[in-house]
């Protein structure tokens, strides 16, 4: 592999990263909404001379740096998005939107893919093929990957492979986390609805309570995780909403109940549903109540290639050095990258942006959210010599 002298280029512009950075944090917008974000998103591509694809999906930018070269193309994703949290912060770049915040550090995610954009835009003459810049909304929810997937992003020019990454405050700055196979799980939700019927708190003996059933599918759905399955393989079965009932003296008739669901094995992924329907269906008729179960599929679990991983690795230990790059623990948080990598062999990467000096230290979704904006190269450096290693013809 050449030397990609990207320090220096990178290096070049790590304050107009931070700048870029710190333009989208001010003007965080939830799922769906991103219209500040995204026409912002197009003015910049703009000034870098490229022709944006604007309103994909609603509020996704798309945008192509053709090769000099024919060749595969590689797609790049960023996710842009913020949350419903009323940013706690002092920084002069906070949020300027109530109750919305960069609390995911997705304002990186578009600061550095942008940056990778201008990086590459100079080094098209070394580029087999094309790198297509995919800006996506709604991350957070309901999830705008799929539907870019469906407004065609895969397509025009055919996409073969996809990179992205997380700025990831569980690393610290200067690393970059690397790992083949499941590295985010599944995201599914549940409602299980249990309905008896009411009666005198006093009476039990004439009424079919729906609290004490509730408790005992509770208890039971605990036995997916520790009885059905393998020790080997992780699963979270979490109830986290428990409704129902009138007063201390009323049995109640109906509970409705609320939980997430995840996994990373895909055989494990698809056994759940029918282990949760069993489990309600004889906890309710052994106590003579109805219960209905709605299972919601979510993201599915985001799965890195062995080969993609494998370059992506390669060209982060060549551009960063040995010790910058390390295997990172999977995590139970979900990702609609997920749905990229399905379509497509690829890789999704962490940019560690740890910084107790800095006080980058809360976790993602935290209201004092923050990340050490020095991250910020290592995740350019690596987007882009990934996208040069892939594209090297
Ligand atoms: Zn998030
Ligand atoms: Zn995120």
């Amino acid at each position: 592999m050449t030397v990609l002298d990207l320090d220096e280029a990178v290096g070049a512009m790590t304050a107009e990263l931070v700048g870029l950075r710190r333009e989208f944090h001010r003007i965080p917008e939830l799922g769906f909404e991103e219209h500040k974000t995204s026409a912002l998103i197009a003015e910049k591509l703009r000034a870098l001379g490229l022709e944006p694809q604007t309103g994909v999906a609603g509020t996704g930018v798309v945008a192509l740096i053709e090769g000099a070269h024919p060749g595969r193309t590689l797609l790049l994703r960023a996710d842009i998005d913020g949350l419903p949290v009323d940013e706690r912060s002092e920084v002069e770049y906070r949020s300027t939107h109530p109750n919305k915040m960069h609390a995911c550090g997705h304002d990186s995610h578009i600061a550095m893919l942008l940056g990778a954009a201008r990086v590459l835009i100079d080094r098209k003459h070394e580029m087999h093929g094309n790198a297509k810049l995919v800006f996506q909304p709604a991350e957070e929810g309901p999830g705008g990957a799929q539907p870019m997937i469906e407004a065609g992003v895969m397509e025009n020019p055919h996409v073969d492979a996809a990179i992205g990454c997380h700025i990831w405050n569980n690393l610290p700055t200067g690393q970059i986390g690397v790992r083949e196979g499941p590295i985010l799980a599944s995201t599914d939700q549940v409602e299980i609805v249990i309905e008896g019927s009411g009666g005198h708190g006093a009476q039990p003996q004439r009424a079919a309570d729906a609290v004490v059933a509730a408790a005992h599918v509770v208890t039971a759905l605990q036995t997916i995780v520790s009885r059905n399955t393998s020790p080997l393989e992780s699963a979270v079965v979490t109830i986290g909403t428990m409704n129902g009932g009138y007063r201390h003296n009323i049995i109640a008739d109906r509970i409705v109940m609320t939980g997430t669901v995840r996994t990373f094995d895909e055989e494990l992924w698809r056994q759940v549903p029918g282990h949760i329907e069993r489990i309600v269906q004889g906890v309710c008729a052994a106590l003579g109540v109805q219960g209905t179960v709605e299972y919601t599929r979510g993201y599915p679990t985001t799965t890195n290639d062995p080969d993609m991983t494998a370059l992506v690795r390669e060209a982060a230990v060549a551009e960063l050095g040995e010790e910058a790059v390390v295997y990172p623990e999977k995590t139970m948080g979900g990702e609609d990258m997920s749905y990229f990598l399905r379509a497509v062999p690829g890789c999704f990467f962490f940019v560690g942006s740890h910084n107790a000096a800095k006080g980058a230290t809360h976790p993602h979704h935290h209201p004092s959210f923050d990340l050490d904006e020095d991250a910020l190269p290592y995740g350019v450096r690596t987007l882009v010599a990934s996208t040069l290693k892939y594209l090297a013809g």
